[in-house]
């Protein structure tokens, strides 16, 4: 029997985010962020999702993900964004590359030229993430010139955002204005080019950064960068695991490496089948908690390497006489109105919901649901 964890992906929740985001954007075209995973989802499944519901374009960090899109036979396009993906894989798989840099763009025009033929591409621009990307103020004669590489067809320019979470909205602004400025500069511009910037904070509470398109990732998957709680929004990622063993240990005796807990009255401890080999974080010993019976219950002691320890006592107690033991936990999702949501799991780990889906979200068996008969 299996012990580790499993998840289970509500590919009706990622509709529901989606369909979300494009009613906030007034229907705009959307740039569907599948990076790390889709966000550790599964990108084939979800890209296919994505693709039935007619999604404009996917966005990947390498073209190696974007490869693995096509060849799962994924048709919708497909942009690169930290990738400088080589003409032959363009070609082949169809890909949008994107232009950080001049000397990239330069041997790309020179080989598509040499194949006649015109590589689309989109043009990154750095207006204060400091990563990737021509720089917004000081890059403008090169970006003309790039403009006129005849083996290129720009078809886009993206910006991003440095607050992901926009607690300085003001910056988000400040890199706003630089990428409009920038565009209104560009004398070599054509029409028909795709302005965007739009991350998922940005999608939702930045509409005069919508422009052309936008490009949110963790909306989608049900989490609001912002907020811990959003209503508006559905989380997809459903993780359990088995419950391996129910101890009962007196009062006075320690649990787990280091003996961080000492138990303060007899305990039920459960040993739970997950631990940060799993991507179940360590910083959630003593902090953390799962689901069983629809309780909360605490982790108690340190996150092991394979397995953790929870304490049962209530939500065992607090169970109907006769009830069988429970034999599996929720770590992440909801049981009953209790909910343990990615969001609150990263503010007791002390990290992102972001690390939290794609560290717990690398379990590779999956199982989704998607019930397309409830509309
Ligand atoms: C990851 C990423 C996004 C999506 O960001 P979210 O905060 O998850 O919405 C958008 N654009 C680029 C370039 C990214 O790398």
């Amino acid at each position: 029997m299996k012990r580790g964890p499993s998840i289970e992906i509500s590919l009706d929740n990622i509709r529901h985010n989606y369909e979300y985001a494009r009613g906030l954007s007034n229907n705009r075209p959307l740039i569907a962020v599948v990076k790390a995973d889709a966000y550790g989802h599964g990108a084939v499944r979800v890209a296919t999702l994505l693709e039935g519901l007619g999604v404009f374009c996917l966005g990947v960090a390498f073209s190696s993900e974007a490869i693995q899109l096509r060849e799962a036979g994924i048709t919708v396009p497909i942009m690169v964004f930290f990738d400088t993906p080589d003409i032959e894989e363009i070609v082949r798989y169809a890909l949008i590359p994107v232009i950080s840099e001049a000397g990239y763009a330069r041997t790309l025009s020179e080989t598509a030229l040499r194949n006649n033929m015109q590589v689309r591409a989109h043009v990154k621009v750095d207006t204060g993430m400091g990563r990737f990307g021509l720089v917004s103020d000081i890059d403008l004669e090169r970006i003309e010139a790039l403009l006129t590489l005849k083996g290129i067809k720009v078809t886009g320019f993206m910006s991003h955002f440095s607050e992901a979470d926009l607690v300085d909205m003001n910056f988000a602004n400040i890199q706003l204005d630089r990428f409009v400025a920038l565009m209104a500069r560009l004398t070599a511009l054509s029409g028909g080019v795709l302005r965007h910037i739009a991350n998922s904070a940005a999608t939702m509470y930045l509409p005069q950064a919508h422009l052309d398109a936008i490009r949110p990732g963790l909306m989608l998957y049900g989490y609001d960068p912002l907020k811990q709680d959003n209503s508006a929004l559905r989380p997809a990622m459903t993780v359990k695991c088995r419950i391996l063993d129910i101890r009962r240990l007196p009062a006075g005796r320690s649990v787990g490496y280091g003996r961080t807990f000492v138990t303060r009255r007899e305990t039920l401890v459960g040993v739970i089948g997950i631990g940060y080999a799993d991507g179940f974080p360590r910083g959630l010993s003593n902090k953390g908690h799962v689901i069983v019976n629809g309780h909360l219950a605490p982790i108690i002691g340190r996150v092991c390497m394979d397995v953790s320890m929870a304490d049962l006592t209530d939500a065992i107690s607090s169970a109907a006489n006769g009830e069988p033991a429970p034999r599996e936990c929720v770590l992440l999702g909801s049981q009953g109105n209790t909910v343990l949501s990615a969001s609150h799991i990263a503010s007791a780990a002390g990290t992102i919901s972001y690390e939290i889906l794609t560290c717990l979200g690398r379990t590779p068996e999956k199982t989704f649901t998607y019930q397309t008969a409830d509309r």
